[in-house]
């Protein structure tokens, strides 16, 4: 099958990534190591090409069409075990961990469930890192620091368990279809797993409402004095917003509340 006969399906976030650029950039900021890698949705084949000429890959598509497809471009490397491709939807096939070995999650991911799969990698202990391409807007968050305006939950989650930096920052036109929005390439390396929910349920109090004060979204579940004295304890003012106060702060916060 040839790729113009390929039709775009919508459903799946299908926006297939021709600018070889870019591709090369992704391959050139995977950590060097021994791990196995994993991409989630090979689509068309373009980054998965580049993948199999570097390790051992793991690919999970859920669409029977380019499945198809991928078995028939991919079956060399199928029959020497380079690449085992499951066909299904990932979210399905993916208990506490994706596969039991470690692995390096590199994709370009389908935007309508990125962030799902990102917080579901963070808390895999398989996964030791992630490379992906997804909206910028959602890389932002993921890198952003405090003091930040788009310092969030998913900032802080990520520098709880590692470090994260934005690639590069990739136009519509790198695209085949183009998409609306742009878009970004980000890496974290993990050095820890996502685990305590409590901390994450106290993350989600405290930006309720982002632009009222940490104080504000804090008191709807949490004891007042408790609370003054918390942040008398760490210095912070009454009329700070959530999104200046540190991840060292929040943890700190977490273990006087
Ligand atoms: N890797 C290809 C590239 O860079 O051109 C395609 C990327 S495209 C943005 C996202 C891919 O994820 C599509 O191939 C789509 O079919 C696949 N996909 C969407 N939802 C999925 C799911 N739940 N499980 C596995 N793959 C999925």
């Amino acid at each position: 099958m040839k790729r113009q006969s390929v039709v775009a399906k919508k459903k799946f976030g299908q926006n297939f990534l021709k600018d070889e650029s870019v591709l090369r950039k992704i391959v050139e900021a995977m950590p060097k190591n021994e791990n196995k890698i994993v991409e989630i949705g090979p689509g068309l084949g373009d980054l998965t090409k580049f993948l199999v000429d570097v390790k051992s890959v793991e690919a999970f598509e859920v669409d029977t069409d380019l499945c198809k497809l991928l078995q028939d471009t991919f079956k060399k490397e199928i029959d020497t075990k380079r690449l085992h491709l499951n066909c299904g939807d990932v979210l399905q096939a993916w208990q506490t961990t994706l596969i039991d070995e470690p692995y390096d999650l590199v994709a370009n991911l389908p935007y309508y469930i990125a962030t799902n799969i990102i917080l579901k990698a963070l808390a895999d202990p398989m996964c030791k890192s992630i490379l992906v391409m997804v909206q910028l807007e959602v890389a932002e968050k993921f890198c952003a620091v405090a003091g930040e305006k788009v310092f969030g939950s998913l900032g802080i989650i990520t520098q709880s368990v590692g470090t994260a930096k934005i690639i590069v920052k990739v136009p519509p036109t790198a695209f085949d279809p183009q998409p609306k929005i742009d878009s970004a390439v980000f890496l974290i390396e993990k050095s820890a797993d996502r685990s305590d929910k409590d901390f994450e349920d106290m993350l989600r109090v405290a930006f309720t409402q982002p632009r009222k004060t940490l104080m504000k979204n804090l008191s709807a579940k949490y004891e007042k004095s408790r609370l003054q004295e918390a942040f008398s304890e760490l210095e912070l003012t009454l009329t700070i917003r959530p999104h200046q106060v540190s991840t060292k702060d929040y943890h700190q916060l977490y273990k006087i509340i």
